[in-house]
């Protein structure tokens, strides 16, 4: 939520001009909630967890191939 500087009507954040008044606050941002630290290194922890098992994945599947092309032939 913020208010108008005009009129002080209350109206939520996202809205870009006063319903009341038409005055133009789009500048009055609010907090975004990606500035929560904890959540932001949450999420990076939570990438680099992706990352390594799709890595992990790809190793595994790249040695079972390998193992299974010098097995093959025999
Ligand atoms: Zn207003």
């Amino acid at each position: 939520m913020k208010s108008c500087p005009l009129c002080h009507t209350e109206m939520p954040a996202r809205y870009n001009y006063c319903y009341q008044c038409g005055e133009y606050v789009g500048h009055l941002e609010t907090a975004a909630p990606d500035d929560d630290p904890a959540a932001a290194k949450r999420h990076r922890l939570q990438e680099r967890f992706i990352h390594y098992g799709c890595l992990t994945l790809i190793l595994m599947w790249t040695a079972f191939g390998l193992w299974f092309l010098l097995h093959i032939n025999r």
